[in-house]
């Protein structure tokens, strides 16, 4: 698809926000263009075929399901809901660890929960490993689903934008894939690939945006890019936009990463089943063991450990996660698992990263990044969303809101919104 010289509203990126808002301004009387700088669409929603199912490289479970307004579309769009609910609190075979040890681990992560709430409730911001209980033994595990949750350590994670976080505990998956459903509700979207946007010149009355394919004129635009790319100035704005700049800084992308593996003789572990690494340290994995009853293992790696992992190479990160297997379940898994696919979102130049947290000190400023500029810039995506952060259906959910104030500002009347409720 060729680029147009000028349309009413421009979409930057085509992942689920920017999607979203496209579908939301369909059927308006307006001229909309979805640039997009990768050769596909989905972005962090990405669906990887392997050998007639689909593995996710980024996002696969869809949280708070029972309020995820991307639940209803699964059908809709031909595709398989799977409601198995997620092993993540369980550890199989109890390896290195007691029912009574679970039990105590739980008990001291609900500890924490409720001393965030009650900071949160008095308004206590900082790190919200200021929170841990010193010397607990059940520090270094809480530190690697915080890296699993956050994408980063408790340390650099505020106390007020992780209690802001909402979480139902429903959590439903695609079979399919949750990048499969996106890419298949924006597939009717005409959307502009290999098309980076470098530069939105508001020095106009019009916008005037920079792509690697041409100029593009338009009287809104909607950015949609990770905040890490505004914080770099990968996409710049001028004249520049330093409050923008500082809130995508200290809202900056953390890091998780995937390792998909097959197991030969997985009837040996039950069905959507999950290990632990290790109890006494952060730098450790999460096993998902036959997802969908594939024979299959899916590691999952938080923060500095998945950038390690990732600087490693496919090869090495591959090493580790057998090294953890071998190191729970004996020797003979080193000739039992094959690497399928490692993701490496840190390096991905249009990510930089897997999803959002806000820095201690930082929490307002989700806030900062959604607040429109000039009434004709408008900020969506997972890190706009200030209560499903991080997620798929935040993002989408966003792209719809701002897709509703590009209409405001272009004197048309948000509601209703076409495809809010169907695929
Ligand atoms: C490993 C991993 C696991 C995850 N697990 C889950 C999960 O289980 N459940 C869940 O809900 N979420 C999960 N997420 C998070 C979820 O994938 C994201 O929150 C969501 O996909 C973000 O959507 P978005 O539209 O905000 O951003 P993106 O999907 O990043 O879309 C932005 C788009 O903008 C494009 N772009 C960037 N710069 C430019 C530019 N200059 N010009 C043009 N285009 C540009 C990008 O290529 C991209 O396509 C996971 C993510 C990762 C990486």
């Amino acid at each position: 698809m060729s680029l147009p010289a000028s349309v009413d509203v421009v979409i930057i990126g085509a992942g689920a926000a920017g999607l979203s808002a496209a579908r939301a301004l369909s059927g308006q009387p307006l001229t909309v263009a979805v640039l997009e700088a990768r050769d596909r669409i989905g972005g962090r929603a990405w669906t990887l075929p392997f050998r007639g199912e689909g593995l996710d490289m980024g996002c696969g479970w869809l949280h708070s399901a029972d309020e995820n307004p991307l639940v209803p579309m699964v059908g809709t769009a031909g595709l398989s809901l799977d409601r198995t609910p997620p092993p993540w609190q369980s550890q199989i075979f109890n390896h290195e660890i007691t029912d009574a040890e679970i039990a105590d681990f739980r008990a001291a992560y609900d500890a924490f929960d409720e001393r965030i709430a009650e900071a949160a409730a008095a308004g206590r911001e900082g790190p919200a490993s200021a929170l841990l209980e010193p010397g607990n033994r059940w520090n270094g595990r809480m530190d690697a689903i915080s890296g699993a949750l956050n994408g980063a350590r408790f340390a650099e994670v505020s106390i007020l934008d992780y209690d802001a976080y909402r979480d139902t505990g429903v959590n439903y998956r695609v079979r399919e894939g949750y990048g499969r459903l996106i890419e298949t509700l924006g597939r009717p979207i005409p959307v502009v690939t290999d098309c980076p946007v470098r530069k939105i010149d508001r020095t106009g009355p019009v916008l005037r945006l920079e792509t690697d394919r041409g100029v593009i004129e338009t009287r809104t635009v909607i950015v949609t890019v990770p905040t890490d790319l505004i914080a770099r100035e990968t996409l710049k704005f001028d004249p520049p936009l330093p409050a923008l700049i500082e809130a995508a800084t200290y809202v900056p992308l953390g890091l998780a990463s995937k390792m998909h593996m097959t197991v030969t003789g997985a009837e040996d572990f039950p069905e959507n089943s999950q290990l632990w690494g290790r109890n006494d340290t952060g730098d450790t994995g999460g096993y998902h063991l036959r997802p969908f009853g594939r024979p299959m293992i899916e590691g999952y790696y938080g923060a500095d450990l998945a950038r390690g992992l990732e600087a490693e190479g496919p090869a090495g990160f591959f090493d580790f996660a057998v090294e953890e297997l071998v190191h729970l379940l004996g020797s003979n898994m080193r000739r039992r698992l094959e690497p399928v696919a490692a993701t490496m979102w840190g390096a991905d130049p249009w990510a930089h990263g897997a999803y959002s947290h806000a820095m201690p000190g930082h929490a307002g400023d989700r806030l900062q990044l959604k607040a429109p500029v000039e009434n004709r810039i408008f900020l969506a995506g997972e890190a706009t969303a200030e209560a499903f952060y991080g997620t798929t259906h935040g993002a989408w959910l966003e792209g719809a809101r701002a897709a509703r104030q590009a209409m405001t500002a272009l004197g048309l009347d948000p509601r209703p919104l076409p495809g809010d409720e169907e695929a």
